[in-house]
């Protein structure tokens, strides 16, 4: 009879009921049907409306639930009880059947207020500890995961790894393609990076030695991305350093492949810095710092590469400045000089180019060498200067020596990629060019990653430049990204094997290496010089192979142009290892 009238009660309201005879049908009917509200007596057959209470909290979709109990007037005790199994609320008999309506349905909108609250609050964490642009933890959280790991390993006697992943360029990328297309690229890196540490998790835990120090599940990768084109990877309880450079090295293949976003293919690099607790540090500050300046060395060593903290680059770091100041003085006065490394055809014996390699020696008279001051004047932005500077004297040395080089000689320019992608770049090589009136050929050395990461105007200044009678090199060619389909596309004439490699030559994987690139210079049409030649065993290796010019000691360290032109009288036949009578 009373469930009759709270029916007809609630059914004026709007609302639809579901009955159910005891506790055990109203458990079934909860389940089946997800009601927005229940409504029950303590006092059933079967199990009680406590019990019954009980059970439905203990379900997560009925964990918020409101459920109105109904007690006997003065029964303090089962209010208690009610209280403590769940219920929301309670009226006492005799029923007060205008109130229980209204009742109803304020228990229900607070209901639904104390959702929206929840999913609010969820959506806060959500934001206060995910990047909502990939989904990946953000610096808030990353520096809480860093602290957490970091007290474990401490009290387990483990080590954690930082890896700081720096992507290179990354400014430039978004200068080129537009910050919407640029936060495509910081998504795909993220989703990349999370498949490449699924990878990874097997593939370590396989590591010699792991299983030994550690149960198979204590290793873990844990990323997150704690600002802008940054990326962290914390490694928990990695085996070692060498393990640490493996998982780099492997991150950096996964990133280096090409990425794909509507209208662009990019080709992006990074740069990555690793630390180790505790030998680097044991504080997350501490971690953290090394990291990073460690990823800042691997930038200055040539990007795309991973770097693990040691004691020398907290005091390269001091230093930059120093080096940046001294350079900046050097341009006014003179501690710059140029000196040039001559090329020689394997066949004739004759040179016929050379490259020009810049010198610096500081107010102290101390050489440092072109690998340490060059990313210095990048970073600093002295590089436009220090390329102009450089320009102009081939320019001068070229005038001077008119008639005394050999006519078809050519003369080799290395271009840092940041002067290459200045977008007037090709004016400002011209009108520096323009007065100079050289005879010579012109080649401009460039690196894979220099024009790939330029954007897609950097075809269009490689065929401007081939236009105004450049000859386009490719340097380092084969530490970079090498595709096929990429070289396809760019209007080059020469590719100039890495001495990495050509030192590699008489093992088996560095003649790979090298007939892989000889096939793929073939497959191009482009001219080949292997640089860091050495030996006349390699000069004849290379020759056979179907390299045809080389560059290195073999011939002669770089000099200043008035040595060059006495070289150039030189036959250099017996040296590459042909009989003066042959060719
Ligand atoms: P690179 O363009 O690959 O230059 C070749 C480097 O290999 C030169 O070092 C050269 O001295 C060295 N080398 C030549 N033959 C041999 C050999 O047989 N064995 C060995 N072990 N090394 C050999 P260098 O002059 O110290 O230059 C280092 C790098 O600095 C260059 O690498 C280039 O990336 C950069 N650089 C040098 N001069 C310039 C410049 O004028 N402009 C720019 N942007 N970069 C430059
Ligand atoms: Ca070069
Ligand atoms: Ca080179």
């Amino acid at each position: 009879m009373q469930r009759l009238l709270i029916r007809q009660c609630l059914e004026s309201e709007g609302m639809r009921i579901l009955e159910a005879q005891d506790g055990h049908e109203a458990l079934d009917l909860v389940a089946n049907n997800n009601p927005d509200f229940v409504f029950m007596d303590v006092d059933m057959p079967g199990i009680s409306g406590i019990e019954t209470c009980r059970h439905l909290r203990a379900r997560v979709e009925s964990e918020d639930t409101p459920i109105l109990i109904v007690t006997g007037a003065d029964d303090q005790e089962t209010i208690d009880l009610g209280f403590e199994a769940g219920a929301t609320h309670y009226i006492t008999k005799p029923l007060n059947w205008p109130l229980l309506g209204r009742l109803v349905k304020y228990m229900l909108r607070s209901a639904d207020t104390y959702k929206e609250l929840k999913s609010k609050e969820d959506h806060l964490r959500y934001l206060a500890y995910f990047d909502h642009l990939t989904d990946l933890p953000n610096r808030r959280s990353f520096t809480e995961q860093l602290r957490r790991n970091l007290v474990n390993s401490e009290k387990n006697e483990g080590q954690t790894g930082l890896i700081m992943i720096d992507i290179d360029h990354f400014k430039r990328i978004n200068d080129s393609i537009g910050h919407e297309r640029g936060d495509l690229v910081l998504k795909k890196i993220a989703s990349r990076l999370q498949t490449c540490a699924a990878e990874i998790g097997p593939i370590a835990s396989e590591y010699p030695g792991a299983k030994k120090t550690y149960p198979l599940d204590a290793f873990a990768l844990e990323i997150a991305r704690p600002g802008g084109d940054e990326f962290s990877v914390i490694v928990r309880n990695p085996y070692g350093e060498e393990q640490l450079n493996q998982i780099a090295e492997h991150l950096i293949d996964c990133l280096s492949e090409p990425i794909q976003i509507p209208g662009h293919t990019l080709v992006i690099t990074p740069s990555i810095g690793i630390a180790m607790a505790p030998d680097h540090g044991r504080a997350p500050e501490e971690l953290l710092v090394r990291a990073d300046s460690a990823a800042y060395a691997a930038k200055a060593e040539g990007r795309q590469r991973a770097r693990m903290y040691d004691s020398s680059i907290a005091y390269d770091s001091a230093q930059e400045l120093s080096i940046e100041e001294g350079l900046r003085h050097s341009l006014l006065t003179t501690g710059l000089s140029l000196v040039y490394q001559p090329q020689v055809d394997l066949f004739t014996g004759a040179i016929i180019g050379a490259e020009a390699l810049v010198r610096w020696e500081d107010e102290q008279g101390n050489a440092i060498s072109p690998d340490r001051f060059i990313p210095v004047a990048e970073r600093s932005g002295l590089i436009n200067e220090l390329g102009d500077w450089i320009l102009n004297r081939v320019n001068a040395d070229a005038k001077a020596y008119a008639g005394q080089l050999p006519s078809k000689m050519s003369l080799a320019i290395n271009l840092s990629p940041l002067q290459f992608n200045q977008s007037n770049f090709v004016e400002r090589l011209t009108s520096t060019l323009k007065q100079l009136e050289i005879q010579y050929k012109i080649a401009l050395e460039l690196t894979e990653s220099a024009i790939m990461n330029s954007g897609d105007d950097s075809i269009g200044k490689l065929h401007q430049l081939r236009n105004l009678g450049f000859k386009l090199a490719i340097d380092d060619f084969g530490t970079g990204y090498s595709s096929l389909n990429y070289l396809r596309q760019f209007p080059l004439n020469t590719l100039k094997i890495d001495r990495t490699f050509v030192n590699d030559l008489g093992s088996e994987s560095g003649n790979a290496i090298v007939n892989a690139i000889v096939s793929m210079a073939q497959a191009l049409g482009l001219d080949l010089v292997a640089e860091g030649v050495e030996t006349a065993e390699q000069a004849t290796y290379l020759r056979e192979r179907g390299c045809y010019s080389i560059q290195g000691y073999l011939i002669s360290k770089p000099v200043p142009i008035d040595e060059l032109a006495r070289l150039c009288q030189h036959d250099f036949r017996a040296t590459v290892g042909l009989d003066s009578e042959d060719g």
